[in-house]
């Protein structure tokens, strides 16, 4: 059965904008991974970047494992993305490692720089992964293919000039709204700190709201809006649809 993966920058940026997708995938039996670039190093009041790192991750995995996902950390620092070698090799050495058919990851433009490189990175490094001569720093094998490569949605559906971006399809999640909820609801440290830090209580509350935005778009309660990768090398059919049937909706 193919893999599919989730490459996000933080701890809980898969849970907000794809987890539901993820969990239809993961009931029609296909082998689930969720990676993140950095273990959300600077989201706390009081611990230590090593103490915080240690929470989110053991988070992430158990979001991960409710829908038998495993759960990758890159080895990246909370805002200290950029587009480098080093991180360059991170990237790819999730690839090589997961071998996914599918990719899914953070839109090309989005609220913070740090989402911006990642999503960088994860295109980058699914175009490169399959070059045997490009060095990741592991003996893993290249990979044999190019995947299928989707971005999700701008944080609060638009690009930092306020406008749409152009989304392709939405996938209908109303069915596992549920599992989405419980998956973001392990992130418990990343709520507290956004009450701390930003006086904002409305962690679930928000994920929900922009679900049924989401799904507006495709005229069902809920859903998860998508961008295909089109580059030259990529495959240009949308995969999505033909495992998906009428979940998955054109825009
Ligand atoms: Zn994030």
């Amino acid at each position: 059965m193919d893999r599919i993966l989730a490459f996000g920058c933080h701890p809980d940026d898969v849970e907000f904008m794809a987890a539901g997708t993820l969990a239809l995938l993961a009931d029609r039996g296909y082998e689930i991974h969720i990676a993140t670039m950095t273990g959300g190093e600077v989201g706390s009041p009081d611990l230590t970047s090593q103490q915080i790192r240690a929470v989110r991750l053991k988070e992430a995995a158990a979001s991960a494992a409710l829908i038998g996902a495993a759960y990758h950390y890159a080895g990246g620092h909370d805002l200290e993305v950029e587009y480098s070698a080093e991180y360059r090799r991170m990237a790819v050495r999730i690839l090589r490692e997961v071998n996914p058919r599918i990719v899914f990851t953070l839109p090309p433009m989005d609220y913070l720089a740090d989402h911006e490189q990642t999503s960088l990175l994860v295109r980058n490094a699914s175009y490169i992964a399959s070059v045997p001569l490009y060095d990741c720093g592991a003996a893993l094998p290249p990979m044999a293919h190019f995947p299928y490569l989707y971005y999700w949605d701008a944080s609060g559906g638009a690009d930092i000039f306020g406008r749409e971006l152009p989304l392709h399809f939405g996938v209908d999640v109303t069915g596992v709204m549920e599992k989405k909820e419980q998956m973001l609801a392990c992130h418990e440290s990343q709520r507290e700190w956004l009450r701390f830090h930003n006086n904002w209580d409305q962690y679930i509350e928000t994920m929900k709201q922009h679900s049924a935005v989401q799904g507006q778009r495709i005229g069902r309660p809920h859903g998860e809006c998508f961008i295909q990768h089109l580059g030259t090398g990529h495959p240009q059919d949308n995969i999505l649809k033909d495992i998906l049937g009428e979940l998955c909706v054109e825009i």
